[in-house]
């Protein structure tokens, strides 16, 4: 029997995870994205442990984990320096059931798109 098709539009975090999710479960996937290439852009992702445990489903969660930088005080700031929201690892840990990992959001598409059949994702 044929493979059951799907076609994802967007080649962002949600669409290769929802990709490889569908690649996992043996379905034909094609990822199209309008952008020319997947170039590194941005910087830092933290991963909640929700995040993280999507992540287990597609068979990620552990290696994302072994790659984590360093936790330990952290927070958001305006521009201005001035602090919105202030946390650190075991406060964070305690609310969510466990610890954010921050990764590099580059490092992150990487690995997912990686886990797919390179015929799958069409750029441009
Ligand atoms: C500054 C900033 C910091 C953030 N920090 C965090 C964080 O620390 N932790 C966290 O969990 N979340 C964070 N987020 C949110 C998180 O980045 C987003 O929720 C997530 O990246 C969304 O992923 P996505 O795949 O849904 O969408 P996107 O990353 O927006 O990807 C969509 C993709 O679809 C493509 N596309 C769009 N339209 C079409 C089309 N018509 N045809 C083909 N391709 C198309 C786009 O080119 C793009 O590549 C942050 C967001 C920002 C802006």
């Amino acid at each position: 029997m044929d493979k059951r098709r799907a076609v994802v539009i967007g080649s962002g975090i949600g669409g290769l995870t929802a990709a490889l999710a569908l690649h996992r479960s043996g379905w034909q996937v094609t990822v199209l994205e309008r952008a020319g290439s997947l170039e590194p852009v941005g910087a830092g992702i933290g991963l909640a442990p929700n995040a993280q445990r999507a992540l287990d489903v597609v068979g990620l969660g552990d290696e994302i984990r072994s790659l984590a930088a360093w936790q330990g005080e952290g927070g958001m700031r305006a521009p201005s320096g001035r602090w919105l929201a202030r946390t650190d690892a075991s406060a964070a840990a305690e609310r969510f059931g466990g610890p954010l990992v921050l990764v590099h959001r580059s490092l992150l598409i990487d690995r997912i798109a990686a886990r797919l059949p390179a015929a799958a994702l069409r750029t441009g």
